[in-house]
C-alpha cells in the first residue's frame, strides 16, 4: 500500500492522488495500456521512504550549508509503501569471471532464482551467487569461459524478481546494491495542444510542432509579457529555424539593432503579412496565434504572470513533449557528446523557473531519459567583461541515447541540433535506491483487474497491491550492517574503508578525499574538499584546541571553526613514510 498523496497515472494521463480514485476509473499499465481498479482500500501502517540513490551530494560541502535552497534535493525518484508492498526490480546475472590468486584458481559466479524460507515462513524466490572454481591454466580458462557462456545461454543478462520491502534484508549485499527500480517511457499522450491548434486530439502536423518548439524556446528565452525571444544573432542556424518555424504560423520574426551591440538579439514574433512593411497589417499580441496559445493553455501563470510549463505538457503526444523539449534545449541548453556510444549525450538545461525545471524533468523523464536536477546560488559573475547578478538556478542534467538523439535532431542551434537517430529505442531506466523506515501513515491500497504494474506521476513503475499487502505485517528483519561514515552524513552497506583510527568506517567519497589531501578535522571529523583546503591555507595556520584538551595549531575547518589535521604518511607526499601515531 502506498502512502496518502502518492500520485498514480491515470489511463488519460492525468495524475491522481491515491485517495481520490475510485473503483472502475483506468490507471496506466507500466506496458502502456489501461486497466480498471477494482479496490481501493485504507489503512493506517508503518511506511517505508524507497528513495532514488543519486551521485549529487546536496546536503554536503558549504552550498548546503550557506544556501537553504541547496539544502534540497529536487525530484529525486521515489515514494513512500508499506513493509508488505511489492517491488518489481532487475538484477544483472551476466555471469562473471575472477582470478584468485590466492587459491591459483579462476572462480566463475553466476546467479539464479531460488527458494528460500522468510523469518515468518513464507517461501520466496530470491536471486542467488553461486560459484565454480577452475585451475589457473590455459584449459582451466577456456573450460571457465566454456562455462561462463553456457551459464549466460541458459538464465540470460537479468533476474527480474519481485520482493516484498521488508524481504530487501534477506538479499545478498552485493545483489541488494545491484537491484534496480525503473521508470519507463510514456508512450500515450493527452492531444491538448493538437486539439487547441486544429481541433482534433493527436493530430500531429509538422505545423504543430513548430507550435510546440517556439513554446520550448520562448519558455527558455523568452520575454514574459510579450511573444519576444532574445536570440543568439552569432547561431544563423538558430535563426534561420526560427524564421522558417513561424512562417508556417504567419509570424515574423523581427528585430532591431541597438545602440549596444548585443549578441542576443530581442526577436520579435509579429502576426501579420510582412513584419518590416506597413505596421498597420502586423500585430504583436492581438490575433497572434503563438500568443494564444501562450495565453490559453497557461504558459504564463494566471497568478502573477510568470513563464511555467503548465501541467499538460507533461503527458502530450511524445512528439510534442520531444519538439517542445527541443526549443527549451535550443535556448538554454548545453549539449555534449559522451562517450559511451554513437548515440549518447549528456545535455544540461539551465532555468531559474522551479516550474521550467519540473516540466523539463517530467516531460524528459516520460520520452525515457534520466534526468537529475543540481542547484547553484545566486552569485556575481563576471561575462564578457560586464558584471552580471545570477540567480539561484537550477541545473538540468539529462542524459540519455536515442532518445535524447532524437529530441536532438529537432533543435534549430548549430552546435545542439544532431542527426536523427535510425530507431529510437524506449526501454525503461533503472537506477539504485535505498529504503528508510518512516513511521505510521494513512496509506491506500489500489488493486486492478489485471494485476499489472501501474506507474506513478513520476514515472516509476511499481505494483499495485496485492492480498499481502493489504493488513499491517510484520518486519522480523533489521537492515544489517547499515555504516555510517563518520565525515558525512552519508549510510550504507558497502565500500566503508580504513580510516585514520584503523576501523572501517569512512565512505568511499571521504576516503578518497583524504587520501588525496591527507587533511582532516579534528573537532567534526569532516574531510575537507581540495577547494575548502586552499581556502583555508589562504588563511593561515591557527591556534586551536583539540577535543582531548590539547592545544594544537593548524589550518581552520571551514565547518566547524576547528584544527585541520594532517596525516603526513596520506596525502600526496606518500613517499616520506612518517609514522603518525
Ligand atoms: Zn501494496
Ligand atoms: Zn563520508
Ligand atoms: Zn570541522
Amino acid at each position: 500500500m502506498f502512502e496518502q498523496g502518492t500520485k498514480i497515472l491515470m489511463a488519460d494521463g492525468q495524475a491522481r492522488p491515491i485517495q481520490h480514485i475510485t473503483p472502475n476509473s483506468m490507471v496506466l499499465c507500466a506496458d502502456g495500456t489501461a486497466d480498471r481498479v477494482t479496490s481501493i482500500s485504507k489503512d493506517e501502517q508503518m511506511t517505508y521512504q524507497i528513495l532514488q540513490k543519486t551521485k549529487h551530494r546536496a546536503n554536503e560541502g558549504e552550498a548546503g550549508r550557506t544556501d537553504p535552497l541547496r539544502k534540497q534535493i529536487y525530484h529525486r525518484l521515489g515514494f513512500k509503501c508499506t513493509v508488505a508492498h511489492m517491488l518489481p526490480l532487475r538484477t544483472s546475472a551476466k555471469p562473471t569471471l575472477e582470478n584468485s590468486f590466492k587459491r591459483n584458481n579462476y572462480k566463475v559466479k553466476w546467479k539464479t532464482m531460488e527458494e528460500q524460507v522468510t523469518p515468518d515462513g513464507r517461501i520466496i524466490n530470491l536471486p542467488k551467487t553461486h560459484h565454480k572454481d577452475f585451475p589457473m591454466t590455459p584449459e582451466g580458462e577456456m573450460l571457465a569461459r566454456a562455462f561462463m557462456a553456457q551459464k549466460e545461454g541458459q538464465h540470460g543478462l537479468y533476474l527480474e524478481f519481485s520482493i516484498q520491502v521488508r524481504d530487501l534484508d534477506l538479499l545478498e549485499a552485493h545483489i541488494r546494491v545491484n537491484s534496480f527500480l525503473r521508470f519507463g517511457p510514456i508512450l500515450t499522450g493527452r492531444g491538448v495542444l493538437s486539439e487547441f491548434l486544429t481541433g482534433q486530439k493527436h493530430l500531429i502536423t509538422p505545423y504543430v510542432l513548430d507550435m510546440a518548439w517556439l513554446l520550448g524556446l520562448w519558455l527558455g528565452d523568452g520575454t514574459t509579457k510579450e511573444p519576444e525571444i532574445s536570440v543568439d544573432s552569432f547561431d544563423t542556424e538558430l535563426m534561420k529555424g526560427l524564421t522558417e518555424r513561424c512562417r508556417a504560423w504567419g509570424l515574423y520574426p523581427t528585430y532591431k539593432d541597438e545602440q549596444v551591440p548585443l549578441r542576443a538579439k530581442h526577436t520579435r514574433l509579429y502576426f501579420g503579412e510582412k513584419a518590416d512593411g506597413n505596421r498597420r497589417n502586423r500585430n504583436l499580441r492581438k490575433e497572434n496565434p503563438f500568443w494564444n496559445v501562450v495565453l490559453n493553455l497557461k504558459f504564463k501563470r494566471d497568478l502573477d504572470g510568470e513563464k511555467q510549463v503548465p501541467s499538460f505538457m507533461w503527458s502530450e503526444d511524445i512528439q510534442i513533449r520531444e519538439a517542445f523539449l527541443a526549443g527549451l534545449i535550443d535556448s538554454d541548453g548545453y549539449v555534449v557528446k559522451r562517450n559511451e556510444g554513437p548515440d549518447a549525450y549528456k545535455v544540461s538545461i539551465q532555468t531559474i523557473y522551479p516550474s521550467i525545471m519540473n516540466g523539463i524533468v517530467h516531460v524528459s523523464r516520460s520520452l525515457g531519459i534520466a534526468t537529475t536536477v543540481t542547484t547553484r546560488s545566486a552569485r556575481t559573475e563576471t561575462i564578457e567583461g560586464r558584471k552580471v547578478n545570477c540567480h539561484f538556478t537550477y541545473d538540468c542534467h539529462i542524459a540519455g541515447r536515442s532518445p535524447l538523439q532524437n529530441v536532438l535532431s529537432y533543435c534549430r542551434s548549430g552546435h545542439k541540433r544532431r542527426p536523427a537517430p535510425d530507431k529510437v529505442k524506449r526501454d525503461p531506466i533503472y537506477f539504485g535506491f535505498s529504503e528508510e523506515k518512516c513511521g505510521q501513515q494513512v496509506v491506500y491500497g489500489i488493486t486492478t483487474e489485471s494485476g499489472k504494474n501501474i506507474v506513478l506521476e513520476n514515472k516509476l513503475t511499481v505494483h499495485a497491491c496485492g492480498e499481502h499487502c493489504i493488513k499491517e505485517q510484520p518486519k522480523f528483519t533489521t537492515t544489517k550492517s547499515l555504516k555510517h561514515c563518520i565525515a558525512c552524513p552519508r549510510k550504507g552497506v558497502r565500500y566503508f574503508y580504513k580510516d585514520w583510527s584503523g576501523n572501517h568506517r569512512i565512505c568511499g567519497r571521504c576516503y578518497g578525499r583524504y587520501k588525496f589531501s591527507g587533511y582532516r578535522c579534528l573537532n567534526c571529523k569532516y574531510v575537507p574538499e581540495a577547494r575548502e583546503i586552499k581556502k583555508a591555507k589562504l588563511r593561515g595556520e591557527e591556534l586551536g584546541v583539540s577535543p582531548d584538551g590539547t592545544t594544537v595549531s593548524g589550518l581552520i575547518c571551514g565547518r566547524c571553526k576547528g584544527i585541520l589535521k594532517y596525516d603526513e604518511i596520506r596525502g600526496p607526499r606518500k613517499g616520506h613514510s612518517i609514522i603518525v601515531s
